[in-house]
């Protein structure tokens, strides 16, 4: 049996925080802002991954409410995901995402995030696809305001 999710999410640019996609650190002027880390990249995927298993969303998971996750490293999230995916008994075969960002270009930093992910979800680089796009200066994307990330996700089981 095959399931897929999606997962969707976005983060505002501020001042001050550090800019982390996909579990890489990537150098700009201006971060994501919220109550982790705010990788919106890995909170797309764990929404994907929770999403395909039938696992409910990322806020029930990890409420933001909760100081545990204040500044979290969604890396370590991610991981979490993946064990209980795995516990019900499921693969992971594919992950396929987008970030939508005007700047920086995200296209020098890619290789290193799909290793970062692949690593994290047992996964052939191959099989952790990372696209980017922009707003073409629409909307809170295009005016630099932040960033949004798409991210599909199959499991096996
Ligand atoms: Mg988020």
């Amino acid at each position: 049996m095959t399931l897929v999710g999606i997962g969707y999410d976005s983060h505002r640019l501020a001042e001050g925080r550090r800019l982390v996609i996909g579990g890489v650190e990537i150098p700009h002027e201006r971060g994501l802002d919220g109550h982790s880390d705010s990788d919106v990249l890995v909170h797309a995927i764990i929404d994907a991954l929770l999403g395909a298993a039938g696992l409910d969303d990322i806020g029930t998971h990890f409420p933001d409410t909760d100081e545990r996750w204040r500044d979290a490293d969604s890396i370590v999230l991610l991981e979490a995901v993946v064990g209980m995916v795995r516990a019900e008994g499921l693969e992971i075969v594919n992950v396929d995402c987008t970030v939508i960002m005007e700047a920086p270009k995200l296209a020098p930093h890619r290789q290193r995030i799909r290793e970062r992910l692949a690593g994290v979800l047992a996964l052939e680089i191959k099989r952790v696809n990372v696209k980017a796009s922009t707003g073409e200066r629409m909307g809170f994307v295009g005016r630099g305001e932040g960033v949004a990330a798409l991210a599909t996700a199959s499991l096996d089981g």
